[in-house]
């Protein structure tokens, strides 16, 4: 309900700056640095990989050709000429949907030539019984692919590179402040958003995409109303090396009581660890020394300590019951491979969050990635929402240009939120659902998980609808 008394507030603000729109949209990108500063038709604040592939998709768009777009980050330029031998411990599963954007904007084929692994399956399984679940494509398609986060990055910036013409770029230029325009024509008002950087610069734009991250300024300065806290987690990463080579196109995760702990390949002979734990012993794995380090999380894979004996029964005797009603619904225990040593210097911790704003536009202005929705590791999904904001925001702005729009206008902007809050949401709701689900050993509920998870398993249309709405 009050939801549909601000979609009402926010249609007639679109009506208002309706007119105003189509008289600004004769003079996109002509004008000069004026008082307020230079103008932009887009400026993205945030160069991660959210806020990179943003501009390389709004720079490859036809529509969009001739307007004046800037990506502005405070970081340095990531450019990779040559692969480092090393893995970097910040690793993403990337979606197909989202490699699929990224095929369009022409980075995929950059992150071809770099490096990158595919996985067939995908296995789940509790530690508190042997309930598992086996997701994986028809004829073992590729399911998604694993990346290193320097790497979507070094892609989307050298396909940048070769939009120069296009898209303009700022590195080391960090925003310190914005200003908002009114939604509505007041004489004493400023027309556009006005950013102001740290080396003083004062610029202008119709629309500014805040794509920087889960701490994001532009949503704060906006004042847009965020729901979020802390997990009483945080996840240790490692580049993890096997104990022998094998195919390695298998992701592992398995829930313990205290957070889940999951492997992704990176080679035949590599992996990455995604250790979700309580912060003290999160602690407590960064200082163990390698060879407990390595048992520790062999143990986490493979020991039974938290199984029991009630669950246990249940849940078999529930799996036999299923295995006479949906034959084909039973999936074939796989066995994680065992870890050997871990890479140099590469144990790093991050305290996890969950984070959403209730706005993802106001007028002028738009929310993506993290900036917009912060979600904990467990489903491999952050950056793969962002991303398909990205597609979202690009088709919606696409269609603006091409009917003469004013880019920052609210109309449109709202079909951006619209269409990503309703994928965004109950994603974000059901990552939360499981972490909450799995966060105790607590009979009831575990023989309750158990129970579920195997019915799951046993209907393949309900995992091919999971495995699609998450690839997207
Ligand atoms: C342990 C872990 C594992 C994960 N695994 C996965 C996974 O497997 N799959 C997946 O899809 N997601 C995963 N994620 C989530 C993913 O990493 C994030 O969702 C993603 O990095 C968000 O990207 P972003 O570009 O929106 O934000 P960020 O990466 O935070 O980028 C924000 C950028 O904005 C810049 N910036 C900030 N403020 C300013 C300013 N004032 N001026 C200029 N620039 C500014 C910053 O320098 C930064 O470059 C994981 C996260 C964690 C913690």
């Amino acid at each position: 309900m009050l939801r549909g008394t601000l979609l009402i507030t926010r249609s007639a603000t679109a009506l208002i700056c309706g007119s105003r729109a189509r008289a600004l949209s004769t003079t996109v990108g002509t004008e000069p640095a004026g008082e307020g500063g230079q103008l932009y038709d887009v400026i993205i604040s945030g160069g991660g990989m959210v806020g990179t592939a943003m501009a390389c998709s709004l720079g490859m768009d036809p529509n969009l050709e001739g307007r004046k777009i800037l990506l502005l980050e405070a970081g340095n330029k990531k450019v990779m000429d040559k692969v480092s031998e090393t893995y970097s411990t910040r690793v993403s599963s990337i979606s197909r949907g989202s490699a699929s954007l990224l095929s369009g904007i022409g980075a995929w084929d950059h992150i071809v030539n770099m490096r990158y692994k595919a996985y067939q399956r995908m296995q789940v399984w509790d530690a508190c019984s042997d309930a598992l679940i086996t997701f994986d494509k028809e004829n073992l398609e590729e399911m998604a692919y694993v990346v290193e986060n320097d790497i979507v990055v070094a892609a989307l910036t050298k396909q940048l590179d070769s939009l120069a013409g296009q898209v303009e770029v700022q590195y080391r230029t960090k925003v310190v402040k914005y200003n908002w325009p009114r939604s509505y024509q007041a004489a004493d008002s400023i027309p556009w958003v006005q950013v102001m950087l740290a080396n003083g610069q004062m610029l202008q734009t119709r629309l500014l995409i805040g794509a920087d991250g889960p701490n994001s300024m532009v949503r704060h300065e906006a004042g847009i109303p965020t729901v979020k806290w802390n997990y009483d987690q945080s996840a240790v990463v490692a580049v993890l090396r096997l104990s022998e080579p094998t195919e390695n196109n298998v992701a592992w995760q398995r829930f313990l009581p205290t957070g889940p702990i999951a492997m992704l390949p990176l080679s035949d002979m590599e992996s990455s660890l995604v250790w979700s734990t309580s912060h003290q012993h999160a602690e407590e794995l960064l200082e163990l020394d390698e060879e407990s380090f390595v048992d520790a999380i062999n143990s986490a894979f493979w020991s039974n300590e938290n199984h029991s004996e009630l669950v246990e029964t249940a849940g078999s005797l529930f799996r036999t019951a299923l295995s006479f009603l949906m034959p084909t619904g039973t999936s074939v225990r796989q066995l994680p491979p065992s870890v050997a040593s871990i890479g140099p210097k590469s144990r790093v911790m991050f305290p996890l969050g969950m984070g959403h704003a209730s706005e993802y536009i106001r007028h002028r202005v738009a929310l993506i990635g993290d900036a917009a929705h912060r979600v904990h590791p467990l489903a491999g999904q952050g950056a793969n929402l962002g991303f398909g904001d990205v597609a979202c925001l690009t088709k919606v702005l696409s269609q603006a240009a091409f009917n003469g729009k004013d880019l920052g206008a609210m109309q449109h902007l709202l079909e951006y939120e619209t269409e990503r809050q309703r994928h965004n949401l109950p994603m974000m709701a059901a990552i939360d659902l499981m972490k909450r689900l799995y966060s105790t050993n607590a009979a009831p509920v575990v023989l309750l998980r158990t129970l579920g998870l195997q019915a799951t398993n046993a209907v393949p249309p309900l995992k091919d609808q999971i495995v699609a709405f998450a690839s997207k």
